[in-house]
């Protein structure tokens, strides 16, 4: 049986963290947003260059836990080609996992299935959450036509509904 730490840290996840995707600066792009979650100190810069309404070219560089750079090289894996509209829908269902939603049948997440265990650990969510809040703020500064603002994950859990923690088990902390 898998403990609960082995499941946070599957080795899909350890991957995207030794070997992010996306994790060049774009010479050339459309729009970039930057993010912090204090709580764990990760940052992120994202760099999108778009096609019309689709995700060119994305850039994702990362700094922090294996959580937020394996979600940051998740997201830049599913979001390079897809639509403005596609990349909101994979953000939006995303977040509502980790706030506790059962994981969707009807979309393909691609790796990030594999960041499902998060939702068992409050204070990781933000980490997993942290690139996708970045890209939902960068895509709507993109609709506005003005820069985006920084993101901070802070107060992101006001938004969560409560969640149903078990931790099973329960003696390894
Ligand atoms: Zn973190």
């Amino acid at each position: 049986m898998m403990g609960e730490l082995e499941s946070l840290y599957r080795e899909v996840v350890l991957d995207h963290h030794r070997h992010p995707r996306g994790n060049r600066p774009l010479s050339d792009y459309d729009v970039e947003a930057s993010g912090k979650n204090p709580s764990c100190g990760d940052e992120v810069t994202l760099q999108v260059k778009f096609d019309g309404d689709r995700f060119a070219r994305v850039g994702v560089l990362s700094q922090g836990c294996a959580i937020s750079t394996s979600s940051g090289s998740m997201m830049a894996e599913i979001i390079e080609g897809r639509t403005i509209a596609e990349a909101s829908a994979v953000a939006d269902r995303f977040k509502a996992v980790m706030h506790g939603e059962d994981w969707p049948e009807d979309l393909d997440l691609g790796d990030l299935e594999a960041l499902q265990g998060v939702k068992k650990f409050p204070v990781r969510v933000k980490c997993a959450l942290l690139p996708w809040v970045t890209l939902l703020d960068a895509i709507l500064a993109h609709a506005e036509g003005r820069a985006p603002d920084p993101v901070s994950t802070e107060g992101l859990a006001d938004d969560a509904r409560p969640m149903d923690v078990t931790i099973r088990g329960g003696s390894d902390r």
